[in-house]
């Protein structure tokens, strides 16, 4: 299907530019894109005056890191109208950031010997106070402290891991608000990928449609096709809309393409019917 309502570039931890990804999300065909680059929306005008020269129909979009009940979880907002307000919010969330990889570089350095983690993952983002966990796993690559980022998550910076710091991120329905209160509709990201109980899962869904939340992403390329099957059936249960996204960051990672996702399952409604 060549609809894509997630991805990121430059902004957050992507590796292209607004520019770069328009140009490869042409060349792959999509018809409707959402750039959704983590807590700020600063790429949205570039994209969209290139989507408009490829004629791809371009949706504004963000993926807000919330913490809901000590986790960190991820809302997409879809087609909001930005204002001042909206870009305040999201630069206080992102304060965090600098100070999270101060104590994730001191870590690296005690427990794993590895120098240089907060020089060299600031060197690699191009915006110093939205340095992510993504930049610092790429400078372990570059410096040959891990093979690949898998290792670098799974080793050292994943949630649990030893040397990961939590950021205490807005709450879920201040977030949910944000995206509503400026027009737009909020999307629960990739759910599969917090590994969830079900009944965690049921309180989280509860929760963020009582703050008014109406989507879940259910073809994600995070998500297994059991895992999209199920998805499809909460979200048919709580009557919500369904959302399709690559997760594109501009690596060549073997199954996200740019623009390209899994159908949905045919008992879904597709947000994008309300664009
Ligand atoms: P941050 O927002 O700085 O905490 O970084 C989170 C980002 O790291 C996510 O948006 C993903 O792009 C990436 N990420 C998180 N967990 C993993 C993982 N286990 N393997 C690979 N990438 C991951
Ligand atoms: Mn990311
Ligand atoms: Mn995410
Ligand atoms: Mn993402």
């Amino acid at each position: 299907m060549n609809i894509d309502l997630h991805c990121h570039s430059y902004f957050s931890d992507g590796k292209l530019s607004p520019q770069e990804l328009l140009s490869e999300a042409h060349k792959n065909g999509a018809t409707i894109l959402a750039l959704t680059d983590h807590d700020h929306i600063g790429g949205l005008e570039q994209a969209r005056d290139n989507a408009v020269q490829y004629g791809i129909n371009f949706i504004n979009g963000v993926e807000i890191s919330v913490t809901w009940r000590g986790r960190t979880i991820h809302i997409v907002g879809l087609n909001f109208k930005p204002s001042s307000e909206f870009v305040e919010i999201l630069e206080k969330n992102r304060n965090g950031r600098i100070e999270r990889l101060q104590k994730i570089s001191d870590k690296l350095q005690k427990k794993a010997g590895f120098s240089g983690v907060y020089e060299g993952a600031l060197a690699l983002s191009n915006q110093a106070d939205n340095v992510s966990r993504m930049h610092i796993a790429q400078f372990l690559i570059n410096q040959g402290y891990v093979k690949n980022r898998e290792e670098a998550f799974r080793k050292w910076l994943g949630d649990n891991k030893s040397c990961n710091c939590r950021i205490d991120w807005i709450n879920l329905a201040d977030a949910v608000s944000l995206i509503c209160t400026h027009g737009g509709v909020a999307v629960i990201a990739h759910p599969a990928r917090y590994k969830l109980s079900a009944t965690a899962l049921r309180n989280l869904i509860e929760e963020f449609i009582n703050a008014g939340g109406i989507g879940i992403e259910v073809a994600s390329s995070l998500h297994s096709l059991n895992e999209r099957l199920n998805i499809a059936l909460v979200a048919e249960r709580y009557n919500l809309y369904a959302s399709a996204g690559s997760d594109f960051h501009g690596y060549n990672d073997f199954n996200r393409t740019l623009g390209k996702t899994y159908e949905l399952p045919p008992i879904c409604r597709p947000i994008w019917d309300l664009f």
